[in-house]
């Protein structure tokens, strides 16, 4: 039997209903046809043109990505716009697209769940898009901040009392740097998120807070290994010689 893009979907529809993204979202089918037939399928963070060569490379059929495109209307696809280029790139190639955004945010599937378990967090729950855990034992900010850049992203940032003692941890991947307020009304001694602006750090300190900056893609690109597996893993107890890859690309063109 062929897969298609639609069994796809469906899949991806069990860990992170489609209906539970952000209404402004866009996420789904984004190019293509749920009849196309699938054989590879490349996972990457964002549609660049680098992920589309990519997929172009390895043959694939369908890209899935976190970031989606089309996040806002456009009204034309010509090409001398980076987004058009890459669409029209991916059109031509007869490559289809689904993205799983804020739905996969608020699932088990999600970059923060995915760091939270990289810092080993135990009895980890979900509060809205936070997810909050205790580290095995208290540690200071100092030593949870070296944890963070040797497993998440070693250009992390850390604001705040280095020497404060830390246990619980609330983490948000991506860019959610005014959610410390929420962390802290949680109970979290530390905050982690990506894309921290200067005023939001400013005033977590001023609270007690301790926040860490480790990067929306250092934060977010955590979430591939699991949603990979969980394909592959589905693909293979199903009998479907189709494979699953994550792209090996990095958005700013530098490794790390
Ligand atoms: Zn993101």
């Amino acid at each position: 039997m062929q897969l298609t893009v639609n069994d796809i979907l469906v899949k991806l529809q069990e860990i992170a209903p489609f209906e539970n993204a952000e209404p402004y979202d866009n996420v789904g089918l984004i190019i293509g046809h749920g009849n196309n037939p699938v054989t590879k399928v490349l996972v990457a963070l964002d549609a660049t043109e680098e992920v589309v060569d990519e997929a172009i490379e390895m043959n694939a059929e369908l890209i899935i990505t976190h970031h989606p495109l089309f996040f806002h209307a456009r009204k034309n696809l010509v090409e001398d716009d980076p987004e058009a280029r890459i669409v029209c790139k991916m059109i031509r190639n007869h490559l289809n697209l689904i993205s799983a955004h804020t739905n996969l945010d608020k699932s088990e599937f999600s970059g923060s769940m995915a760091c939270a378990r990289l810092l080993g967090l135990q009895n980890i729950r979900q509060e809205g898009l936070l997810f909050v855990g205790e580290l095995a034992e208290n540690k200071t900010a100092e030593l949870l901040f070296d944890e963070i850049k040797e497993k998440i992203d070693e250009n992390a940032r850390a604001f705040g009392n280095m020497e404060k003692n830390i246990l619980t941890v609330a983490v948000c991947g991506g860019a959610y740097d005014e959610g410390w307020t929420q962390a802290k009304a949680l109970g979290a001694h530390a905050y982690l998120t990506g894309e921290v602006r200067h005023h939001n750090a400013i005033a977590a300190v001023m609270e007690d807070m301790v926040m860490f900056d480790a990067g929306h893609f250092g934060t977010e690109v955590t979430l591939i290994p699991a949603l990979v597996c969980y394909l592959q893993k589905w693909l293979n107890d199903v009998e479907y010689n189709v494979i699953v890859n994550s792209s090996n690309k990095n958005p700013y063109g530098r490794l790390g």
